[in-house]
């Protein structure tokens, strides 16, 4: 059985993307608004057609990774009449409203939308361990799974297809707290002559604790439970101000941990000084 699949963007994802599946022996067929990114491709047996439509029609199977569900719209509006019958696979990042109207726009040419949410880099796609995030009818994952196999594990999320928009903006909210909670404790570090190598065995011991962390807490925080027996609000309130004034002191910029501050004094204005730091979650929940 011949097997086929489009990929529609090629920037580092969707090239990733288009290569394993021609290495796994699929007849890929390319499209980019910037056509030379897929020089290499054609060089390595991809089909890059003149058009979008063509593109589209020329397998069941379209995967898209574009930079936002807009880029959707910009490629596919002009070429809705080769629609009926696909598969839009959109491992393109956006909101989970977003992927919700797509799936409608979708049904509205004839066409099925399947959500993904890769949790993996360029390179990892294809390589073990890789999982994407999926959500939408259940029927058409299924049909496509072994497809969509080639590129990552699968994780389906269920009907909705806002949900592995959700789940992907999860783990992207807390990637870019964290990641930029770590730069900034970097600039701190070269404030005081420190630097990211002498400071990274010290960030990976804190960060590789957060899984137990997270485990202790998770089933108290579902509960709305927030005892402060642990660790108090009042407790971080002061950790969190130590934080902002030696980065003032040491001339860096003082707006993320004044922005945590800001969070920890309003949790402390709603009375949960005497619980858990957790107890911030209320505070997030109602802005
Ligand atoms: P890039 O931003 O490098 O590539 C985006 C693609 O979208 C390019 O092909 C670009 O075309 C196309 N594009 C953007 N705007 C338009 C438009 N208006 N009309 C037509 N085409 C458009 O992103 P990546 O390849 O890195 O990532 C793709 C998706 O995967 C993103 O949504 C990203 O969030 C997600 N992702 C990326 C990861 C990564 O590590 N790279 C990890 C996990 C998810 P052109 O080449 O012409 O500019």
């Amino acid at each position: 059985m011949i097997k086929n699949v489009t990929v529609l963007g090629l920037g580092p994802m969707g090239r990733a993307m288009a290569r394993t599946f021609l290495r796994d022996g699929y007849r890929v067929t390319v499209w980019n608004r910037t056509a030379s990114k897929a020089d290499a491709l054609v060089a390595e047996g991809a089909h890059r057609p003149a058009t979008v439509r063509e593109a589209v029609a020329a397998s069941e199977l379209v995967v898209l990774s574009l930079t936002d569900y807009d880029a959707m719209y910009t490629l596919l509006e002009p070429a809705t009449d080769t629609l009926p019958g696909r598969v839009l696979v959109n491992l393109s990042s956006d909101t989970p409203e977003q992927a919700r109207a797509a799936a409608k726009w979708a049904a509205g040419h004839g066409a099925a939308h399947l959500t993904g949410g890769v949790q993996a880099s360029p390179p990892q796609i294809g390589q073990p361990g890789a999982y994407t995030f999926y959500s939408g009818p259940r029927e058409v994952f299924d049909a496509h799974r072994e497809a969509l196999s080639v590129l990552t594990e699968t994780d389906y999320r269920g009907e909705d297809p806002g949900l592995a928009a959700a789940y992907y903006q999860l783990t992207m909210d807390l990637f870019w707290t964290t990641t930029l909670g770590w730069l900034h404790s970097l600039a701190l570090a070269n404030a005081h002559g420190i630097s990211a190598d002498d400071f990274l065995p010290h960030a990976a011991s804190l960060l590789g604790g957060l899984p137990e962390f997270l485990t202790f807490y998770s089933p108290r925080i579902d509960a709305g439970e927030y005892a402060g027996d642990a660790e108090r609000l009042t407790m971080a309130a002061a950790s969190v101000d130590h934080v902002v004034r030696t980065a003032e002191d040491a001339g860096v910029d003082t707006t993320l941990p004044e922005a945590l501050r800001a969070a920890v004094r309003r949790g402390i204005a709603a009375g949960h000084g005497e619980n858990s730091a957790t107890s911030l979650v209320e505070v997030f929940r109602k802005p």
